[in-house]
């Protein structure tokens, strides 16, 4: 019944079905589970009561003759005044010319809009004629796709939850834990989800629907973990301690103990005939290259090869390159395969990776291309692992034979968080810095003391060092955001005119980017002028400042990343929020920059504050994407959720008990109990 077609909806035709399908609905229960992102409310409001810059409706009679004007060819403006109760307003509506016609003086309508309290006008977004009533006051509003309306959309799910009515729905979550949690019923909370009746109901369905996607994505991973566990295995790699004893005493440098645990860890997870599958989160800079060598060294020296796989073309250089100071003198080779090595080059190295003699592969995605074949890949590594799909990590893996998988992040989040989020994952924590690291030292500062600021930039220019400065960020417009970094660029230039100064942006292609980031490398250009949009990952030592424009429209965890690019070297480093903030929750979260450099301490800081705009961006950190969850917000809930999914899959019942049956049967359609996974 639920996974009919949506077809079978009046007014669902083939153009409309298609629509429906670019937002990856085709059956009913796809069509229930697209979720409104936000609601229209229509109730009527007293202006008296009402805000300024507040979204509202109200009822009123026109009081002048509506006047259309055009601004521009594709833009009118229409205004008229109207009578709302005892006040008189002015309404303004643009690319609404047919209204001119349609409004009479004297007509009723309700309009509803943005509301400017001083002076006195309504920026109309809908207008209608008459007081007519309205079935809800309160209206969904959804995600559409092609010729798609909203009211379609309304409507057909308005028609599917009919249709299920008749129907019994049943429920997936069993009756003893919706009683436990005081969940309603699901076709009850869909029907709230879409239209709710009130705060309270909208509250609970939401919360239901919240521990629903939870339950099974918990129950997803941990049944896919168990029947791994079970019937897939793994393989033992032989590990001769000694010799890695040997490898990391011959290290520049001592393991700090967070590096030794780990390390530790990831070497019993290697022996065991279990498949690896482990997270290493650290700060940038906090030595999980290091540890990766380790567990790389330690496969070699078992027989296996080993990959590293990294977002960008510089890293893989940086990192063939650190790697192969590393293993120089233990006579280990370390190839990098990016798209720049070419011709015979390339078909050497192809050639004496399938025959074994080259012992560890270094690179971009390129290493998943068909053309890569190891002879037995034994460990897999990807740097920056949120940075590749599913399936990019899936082929990797794929190259060897129950290889042992590493993914390594330096977005650390918090532990609790990062076990109920990634449940399929063992994960490792490197939470201190090597010791005699200098911390960054950070300052917020107001746009006003910007001369300050570039005071301090020539005297870093001055000591022969580098610097960044990061331009503010335009959320809704990358055109914007590039043309505020040309401009920047110039006028930077202008006042430094003794230094070069570079220009990094989104509209720049790969190679572009590269020459630049090498220029920067090189030291040939001494400050860089860069939009976010533009991975600066790379390791510039003599960069030693690091600006940030417009500081607090970042996130936490994006100002920590752009953080993490100064402070590479010996000398000391500075960061500079420059920032006008106004909200408490920006104002705390410069507040918290300044006074801590650890990023796993910022990730609960910020856990705490869960203001919008976060850390957890589920881009940067590699959290996964939920439709009406928040990993963050509803971080209860999902705790909540871990555990019972725990319990449940340790219990005979759930495998075989008729309560569970529709549970097993959504796992099972989305293909949980067969063999091959996914992460
Ligand atoms: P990450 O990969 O976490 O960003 P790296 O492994 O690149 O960090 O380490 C950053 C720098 O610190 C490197 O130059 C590395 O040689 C150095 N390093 C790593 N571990 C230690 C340590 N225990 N003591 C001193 N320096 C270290
Ligand atoms: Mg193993």
């Amino acid at each position: 019944m639920f996974d009919q077609s949506v077809t079978v909806l009046k007014g669902v035709g083939e153009e409309t079905a298609k629509d429906l399908e670019q937002l990856g609905i085709t059956t009913l229960e796809e069509l229930l589970y697209h979720f409104p992102y936000r609601y229209e409310n229509y109730q009527l409001k007293e202006l008296a009561d009402a805000l300024h810059d507040e979204k509202l409706t109200v009822e009123g009679q026109v009081q002048s003759e509506p006047v259309l004007r055009y601004i521009r060819k594709n833009l009118s403006r229409l205004t008229f005044r109207l009578f709302v109760g005892e006040h008189l307003i002015s309404v303004v509506a643009f690319n609404k010319p047919f209204l001119k016609k349609l409004l009479q003086l004297g007509d009723t309508v309700q309009i509803t809009g943005k509301w400017d309290m001083h002076r006195a006008t309504l920026t109309a977004v809908e207008v209608r004629k008459g007081g007519q009533e309205r079935e809800h006051v309160v209206e969904p509003v959804y995600t559409l796709r092609g010729n798609l309306t909203m009211r379609q959309m309304r409507t057909f799910i308005k028609q599917a939850l009919v249709m299920m009515k008749s129907q019994a729905l049943g429920d997936p979550i069993p009756l003893s834990l919706r009683q436990a949690y005081k969940l309603p019923p699901r076709l009850d909370a869909l029907e709230a989800l879409h239209f709710p009746k009130d705060r309270i109901s909208l509250k609970h369905a939401r919360r239901r629907m919240i521990y629903e996607e939870f339950l099974i994505f918990q129950l997803k991973m941990q049944a896919y973990r168990a029947i791994e566990r079970r019937e897939i295995g793994g393989r033992a790699v032989k590990i001769d301690q000694d010799k890695v004893d040997r490898f990391i005493d011959a290290l520049p440098f001592e393991l700090t103990e967070a590096q030794s645990k780990v390390t530790k860890s990831i070497l019993h997870d290697l022996k065991l005939p279990i498949r690896m599958n482990r997270l290493l989160q650290g700060d940038v800079g906090s030595g999980k290259t290091v540890v990766a060598a380790i567990a790389l060294f330690a496969v070699v020296q078992g027989g296996l090869q080993g990959a590293l796989m990294v977002p960008t073309e510089i890293l893989a250089e940086q990192h063939a390159e650190s790697l192969n100071q590393l293993f120089a003198p233990f006579d280990i080779q370390v190839g990098l395969l990016t798209s720049r090595v070419k011709g015979t080059a390339r078909k050497h190295l192809l050639a004496s990776l399938k025959n074994g003699e080259l012992q560890i592969l270094v690179g971009t995605h390129a290493l998943i291309q068909d053309e890569v074949v190891f002879k037995d890949l034994g460990l897999v590594i990807t740097d920056e692992q949120h940075r590749f799909g599913v399936e990019q990590r899936r082929l990797l893996r794929a190259k060897g034979e129950q290889s042992d998988v590493l993914y390594m992040t330096a977005t650390p989040i918090p532990r609790t968080l990062a076990i109920s989020a990634f449940g399929d994952m063992d994960i490792s924590s490197i939470t201190e810095m090597p010791a005699g690291r200098k911390p960054i030292e950070t300052y917020w500062v107001k746009h006003k003391q910007m001369s300050q600021v570039l005071d301090m930039v020539l005297k870093e220019l001055e000591k022969g060092r580098q610097a960044y400065v990061i331009c503010p960020l335009i959320e809704e417009s990358e055109a914007l955001d590039v043309q505020n970094a040309i401009d920047l660029h110039a006028a930077l230039q202008e006042t430094f005119s003794k230094y070069q100064i570079g220009l990094m942006h989104g509209r720049l292609n790969a190679e572009e980017k590269d020459e630049v980031m090498e220029a920067f490398k090189n030291n040939e250009v001494q400050l860089l002028v860069s939009t976010t949009v533009v991975e600066v990952g790379v390791n510039v030592p003599n960069a030693t400042l690091m600006i940030i424009y417009d500081a607090d429209r970042f996130g936490l965890a994006q100002l920590h990343q752009l953080r993490g690019r100064v402070g590479r070297g010996d000398a000391q480093a500075y960061c500079v929020l420059v920032s006008d903030a106004k909200s408490e929750v920006s104002k705390e979260r410069m507040r918290i920059m300044t006074e801590t450099t650890n990023g796993f301490e910022l990730s609960e800081q910020d856990l705490k504050l869960r203001g919008p705009g976060d850390y957890f961006g589920s881009k940067q950190s590699g959290l996964p994407d939920f439709k009406i969850a928040d990993v963050v917000h509803d971080f209860k809930a999902l705790e909540v959720a871990r555990e019972d999914a725990a319990s449940m899959i340790n219990s005979d019942d759930f495998w075989t008990g008729e309560d569970y049956r529709m549970l097993r049967e959504l796992l099972k359609s989305q293909g949980v109990f067969e063999t091959e996974r996914l992460d």
